[in-house]
């Protein structure tokens, strides 16, 4: 032991009666600064490191900080029996592992999760594809779901009950190891066991050894009207079980809807394509059309223009978990014939020889038009 040595509570920068709050806050500053990690190659921030854990390894312990107070380096020496040493290191992850994260310094692998901590299971996808007509009616149906259940005869340990599991031989059931790492002692989770402690001397007979088992799960999805393309539906706690004691994950079920082959959606409304011949057009017209709330008269009013729109309020997309619907768009296609019967010619001619002729170049402002034909 060397006589030189300074004082802990100096190394830490506290007062002698800081408490522990205090010790635990400056030790924290002070390993971080000289923490090798930031660091490397750095002797003398090695050196700081070492003296500063060393301090607040000895502070922190009730024990030894008395033994300290009343006797100084050598009470410590002699109550701890042959002096510092790397294992009685103070925990370093559960002070740092917020800067650095546990698996960073401490190398245990990011996803190992120290032993018992409850664990909520992983989310699951389901896609499901269902017609454009089940969109706007909403229905309910059946899935079969894969997924993971815990296993009932080992209760999700893997192991046959009562003598399946013994205590793992490498850190004998702590679930973690210290590791010497030059002067640095460090807590790593145990890879034997993976953190639990113990590990399976006989696998459960029903699941192999997994804790769970693959089962096909029915359950019920109701789809409400109005449901979109990519809409997702979320089945609170039906995914993966959690482990630990943790809950289970949610089932999401993403829909895709089929297209339609007549009518397209935009938002909550509908849009379809309805030819008329020009008299129709001319003259106006009735014409029927099928919709998804059966069939509908629809009157085609005198004089209507190519790409002339006209509303049915209310037989569009039904609002999803609200009330009310958008509404129905027709747009007018005026198809000329491109052939003509001898007695169609007539007419046209004498039509020809009655209609005004107006061949300028019209204004601007047909793209509009145009624009508003495609919405
Ligand atoms: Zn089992
Ligand atoms: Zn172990």
């Amino acid at each position: 032991m060397n006589v030189t040595k300074r004082d802990y509570y100096e190394i830490l920068g506290v007062a002698r009666d800081s408490d522990d709050q205090t010790l635990k806050g400056a030790y924290r500053k002070l390993a971080l600064q000289f923490h090798p990690d930031r660091n490397p190659g750095d002797h003398g921030a090695e050196e700081k490191f070492k003296e500063a854990a060393e301090a607040y390894s000895v502070l922190s312990d009730t024990q030894k900080r008395s033994a300290y107070d009343r006797f100084g380096h050598q009470g410590v020496a002699s109550a701890a029996g042959g002096g510092f040493d790397g294992a009685g290191f103070p925990d370093l992850s559960d002070i740092l592992s917020d800067v650095f994260g546990f698996g960073d310094v401490f190398g245990g692998g990011g996803s190992r999760q120290r032993r018992t901590r409850a664990q909520r299971g992983e989310d699951v996808r389901y896609d499901l594809e269902i017609t454009f007509e089940d969109s706007m009616r909403g229905l309910s149906v059946d899935i079969q779901v894969p997924r993971h259940e815990q296993c009932g005869r080992c209760h999700g340990k893997g192991a046959e009950p009562d003598d399946g599991l013994v205590t793992c031989p490498i850190c004998r059931g702590r679930g973690e190891v210290i590791y010497q790492q030059a002067f640095l002692s460090v807590r790593r989770t145990c890879s034997q066991c993976g953190g639990r402690g113990q590990i399976i001397r006989r696998p459960c007979k029903e699941c192999k050894g997994e804790g769970y088992l693959r089962r096909e799960r029915k359950l019920k999805v109701n789809i409400p009207a109005g449901v979109d393309n990519g809409t997702q539906l979320r089945l609170s706690q039906e995914g993966q079980p959690g482990a630990n004691s943790g809950p289970p994950g949610d089932l999401y079920v993403v829909l895709r809807v089929a297209e339609h082959p007549i009518f397209e959606r935009h938002e909550s409304d509908l849009h379809c394509n309805v030819p008329i011949n020009p008299a129709q057009a001319a003259l106006g017209a009735t014409i029927d059309i099928l919709t998804f709330d059966g069939l509908q008269t629809v009157k085609v009013p005198e004089g209507s223009q190519p790409g002339d729109r006209l509303r049915l309020k209310g037989l569009g997309v039904p609002h999803v978990n609200a009330s009310g619907r958008g509404d129905l768009y027709i747009h007018l296609h005026v198809r000329i014939p491109a052939k003509l019967s001898r007695e169609q010619r007539k007419l046209f001619e004498q039509l020809r020889d009655v209609l005004p002729t107006e061949n300028e170049p019209s204004e601007k402002g047909i793209f509009d038009k145009v624009k508003d034909y495609f919405l």
